[in-house]
């Protein structure tokens, strides 16, 4: 290097610059020659190297043997020659320092100085070292690289989280919607709910029914300790059961318990099933008391009154020695209580396909049995009625038994027939026995009577050749009473004729407007209590038993005049011929027949009872025989009646 070169600026000499450069804090170096001899190198440089300041005058690679694998004098040769800057960042650079090869990393420049021909005089190599910087900036790109992973982590965890958070709002809808459903739950409920919190039982919650059945207001007892809310159940043991709930944790139930509680006048009594059950918190403390109440006075006393008229029908049943059935076309079952089981010889069976029942009946009355039963269920009344004989099982004697019965409809449209079954073998042996007498009786008394009746027409005809008036007025109405006895005779008589099937009817034709004329005289000579108005009845010819259908007339005008005050009028009509047939109704202004009655009067033996009554004499068998008459001719009576206000009777016939 030429030192002794001489700069423009005199005293401004080379080294004064040397000087300079070798204060700079960038490591400098200058080489010259195609050697690349060490000019210079100041304090920086030589640290950059690990040597000393004995490099100085020394070939580079000579100085830095280490460089040998490295492209520096490579690239300072091609700097020297084309006196084109050089200049790297961040480049690594291996030296020895102490003999350990220790690796750097520099930004460096190598710089050709050059003289006025532009001929490369000398190489200006600086140098920093960038290995902190590049810590640094490693440092900052770890952190970045940190930051960035931070970044995405957050945006993984933001996106985490917020999924979570809409399925943390999906769980609060829910959470909200459920409890909107349990709050509607528990206000809907058809069962008074009530929770109670902490010791003093502090009414947090009262749906509508138990507000209902404390007889208060909500806004009367939210928020108030339950004692204090019901005063009314001072004295009660409501409350302390509330706190043994509380204490205990046990949950405590009654059934049917009767409790006084509130109402517009003062308490009322009422029956409640209840249920107290403590509500836990987490840790598993009981924090209050859930309460259910369900009112059920109606219920209970409904039973009760249905257990009483329950017990009084069983007591009725058995003292009347009814036997109750009922039967189920569904299912075919036949059943009812012990009685009938005995009689049908069920005992211990529950109840039995109607097929079984029927083999006890008598094989002549099962075919009406079975109809009666059809006819009940296909009829709009329901109604059964029948008698029948049923075979007793273990003993030789048979039962004849009357069933009544109705057909019932449950809410679902299936049908049971009801009914009760008694036992009227001895009433009708009775009966029997009776009749039997009567007739006896009457036909005995009848040849005395009738000798009566001659004798009285002797003495009648007697009486008129010799004039005497007052003696013919008596013989009169012993005649009168005569023929009322003998037509009451003649009842009986027909009544036994009637059972035991001798009872004819002897149809001849005849003429009901000559009948009804004869009848009309009879009548008004013998009747003047009433006003008996007789229509004309046009000529129309039956064919019919003359004396058995003036004997229904007598008797119906006989009633009429019987059970109708004096003086009243009696109408005796004829309709116009109808569907080939023809009625003759006889109507009065009495005392009329209740609905209930008019059903039973056609019954043998069947009277009124009507204190009224008591002194009107009768047997109770006018209708039955005139009933059973009528059905003789295939024809019927029918009754229409107003209790105060009269009855009409119809006879209607067939021509
Ligand atoms: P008896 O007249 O002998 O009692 P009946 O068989 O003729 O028997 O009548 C049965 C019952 O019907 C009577 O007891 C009476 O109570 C009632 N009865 C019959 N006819 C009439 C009538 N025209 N008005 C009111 N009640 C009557």
């Amino acid at each position: 290097m030429n030192t002794d070169k001489q700069f423009p600026d005199a005293g401004f000499s080379v080294e004064l610059i040397i000087q300079a450069l070798s204060y700079s804090p960038e490591a400098t170096a200058i080489y010259s020659s195609e050697d690349m001899i060490i000019r210079f190198a100041n304090e920086g440089m030589l640290g950059v190297w690990g040597k000393t300041a004995t490099v100085i005058g020394k070939p580079l690679m000579e100085a830095l043997p280490e460089l040998e694998d490295q492209p520096f004098f490579a690239l300072l040769q091609k700097v020297w020659h084309s006196g084109e800057t050089y200049s790297v960042k961040d480049a690594p650079v291996r030296v020895l320092k102490n003999g350990i090869s220790t690796l750097d990393f520099y930004d460096y420049e190598y710089r050709a100085l050059r003289d006025e021909k532009g001929k490369t005089w000398c190489i200006l190599n600086t140098a920093r070292k960038v290995t902190s910087r590049r810590e640094y900036l490693q440092k900052i790109q770890h952190k970045e690289e940190n930051e960035q992973a931070l970044i995405e982590e957050m945006a993984t965890t933001m996106e985490e989280l917020s999924s979570t958070n809409e399925d943390l709002n999906r769980s609060l809808k829910l959470l909200g919607e459920s409890r909107e459903h349990v709050k509607t739950i528990i206000e809907q409920a058809p069962v008074g709910i009530a929770v109670l919190e902490g010791p003093e039982h502090i009414i947090e919650i009262a749906n509508p029914a138990i507000l209902k059945i404390w007889g208060r207001k909500l806004s009367e007892v939210k928020g108030l300790p339950h004692a204090v809310a019901r005063p009314e159940l001072i004295g009660q043991p409501v409350n302390r059961w509330l706190t043994e709930v509380f204490e205990t944790g046990k949950r405590r139930k009654n059934d049917e318990f009767l409790v006084r509680l509130l109402d517009k006048d003062g308490l009322r009594e009422a029956i409640v099933n209840s249920i107290y059950q403590p509500v836990f918190s987490s840790d598993g403390k009981v924090t209050g008391v859930l309460v259910i109440l369900d009112e059920i006075t109606q219920q209970v006393l409904d039973r009760r009154a249905s257990e009483k008229d329950q017990q009084m029908l069983t007591m009725a049943t058995v003292a009347g020695e009814l036997a109750t059935f009922y039967y189920e076309p569904e299912t075919n079952q036949f059943s009812g209580n012990d009685l009938l089981k005995s009689w049908f010889g069920l005992s211990g069976e529950n109840n039995m396909e109607l097929e079984t029942a029927v083999s006890a009946i008598f094989e002549e009355d099962r075919v009406r049995v079975a109809e009666a039963i059809t006819q009940s269920f296909n009829s709009s009344d329901g109604h059964y009625f029948i008698e029948y004989r049923i075979y007793h099982p273990g003993d030789p004697k048979d039962r004849l038994v009357q069933a009544i019965g109705k057909v019932f409809y449950n809410h679902n449209g299936k049908a049971t027939l009801n009914g009760t079954l008694r036992d009227i073998t001895e009433q009708k042996k009775d009966e029997q026995r009776k009749d039997d007498f009567m007739g006896m009786v009457s036909h005995e008394l009848k040849t005395p009577l009738t000798s009566l009746n001659a004798y009285l027409q002797l003495m009648q005809r007697t009486a008129m050749l010799t004039g005497n008036t007052s003696q013919q007025n008596i013989i009169e109405k012993s005649t009168r009473q005569v023929r009322n006895m003998t037509a009451m005779i003649n009842s009986f008589l027909n009544i036994s004729r009637l059972d035991s099937g001798r009872m004819l009817v002897n149809k001849t034709p005849f003429d009901l407007g000559l009948l009804m004329k004869e009848l009309e005289e009879e009548t008004l000579s013998i009747i003047h209590t009433h006003q008996i108005f007789f229509e004309k009845v046009a000529s129309v010819e039956l064919n019919a038993d003359r004396e058995k259908i003036a004997q229904v007339l007598h008797n119906l005008i006989g009633n009429a005049v019987k059970y109708s005050p004096m003086n009243t009028a009696i109408t005796i009509s004829s309709s116009s011929i109808i569907n080939e047939r023809v009625s003759i109704t006889v109507e009065d202004k009495g005392m009329g027949i209740s609905e209930a009655d008019q059903e039973q009067i056609f019954e043998r033996y069947y009277r009124i009872k009507n204190p009224q009554l008591g002194s009107i004499a009768g047997f109770g068998i006018g209708l039955y025989l005139c009933k059973e008459i009528a059905e003789l001719h295939q024809g019927r009576i029918i009754v229409e009646s107003t209790i105060n206000k009269g009855s009409a009777f119809t006879l209607e016939l067939p021509l």
